[in-house]
């Protein structure tokens, strides 16, 4: 899951509006952002496989740390504690642990059962991605209801606010349409590079945006 991730993250302006979108959108996506470099590292396996799933030619064979529910409700209360420490915020603990933690049920969802509920243990999935059109309408009917409540709880304060926020959306709507449509990465080393500098660029330009936006007066 991609835009669902995102959706979430959008929608949590609401409750934290002091808190960058960036950070937002990166801890819904905390085991997306770490599944790459463990990959790189060698500690987590994936394997490209065209056909693997009708969605995606990823198998994920093996991400205890990056994906299980254990792991990331440690590493969602270890963001949340440290932002708060750094950035203080009423309710970004429990918002920020929140986004972190989602990330595990949206992906029980939609990936075969390869999520883990701990390190070696059980593993859990629905696999929405069995089927393309019903995985894409429910992450787009997700990211159009993120936006529309991050749209309404900022306004934008200048042209970058507005129209910077017009191209974030359709950026991230054309990756994933790119991911879901495009050809299979052609090795592992391709597929992390690729997964970090997009989420790297993704986070500038959340942020830089978001910069440009106001809490609405609700
Ligand atoms: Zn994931």
């Amino acid at each position: 899951m991609f835009l669902g991730h995102l959706a979430l993250g959008f929608a949590a302006k609401r409750i934290t509006p002091r808190v960058s979108l960036a950070m937002l959108l990166l801890a819904a996506l905390w085991a997306d952002a770490l599944w790459p470099v463990l990959v790189a590292l060698g500690i987590e396996q994936v394997a490209i496989e065209p056909g693997n799933t009708t969605f995606t030619p990823l198998n994920f064979i093996s991400y205890p740390y990056s994906h299980s529910l254990a792991t990331l409700a440690v590493w969602g209360l270890l963001i949340g504690v440290a932002y708060r420490a750094i950035a203080g915020g009423r309710r970004t603990v429990w918002v920020l642990s929140a986004l972190v933690l989602s990330h595990w049920l949206l992906d029980v969802v939609t990936h075969r059962p390869d999520m883990p509920l701990y390190p070696n243990g059980p593993k859990f999935g629905l696999e929405l991605w069995r089927s393309v059109p019903l995985t894409m309408l429910i992450e787009i009917l997700m990211y159009g209801a993120g936006l529309w409540l991050y749209a309404r709880a900022t306004q934008p304060r200048d042209a970058v606010g507005k129209w910077g926020l017009v191209g974030l959306v359709a950026l991230l709507m054309l990756a994933y349409l790119a991911n879901a449509f495009g050809s299979a990465p052609p090795t592992v080393d391709a597929l992390w590079i690729a997964a970090l500098s997009g989420l790297a660029l993704l986070t500038a330009l959340a942020w830089w945006v978001d910069r440009h936006r106001d809490a609405a007066a609700v």
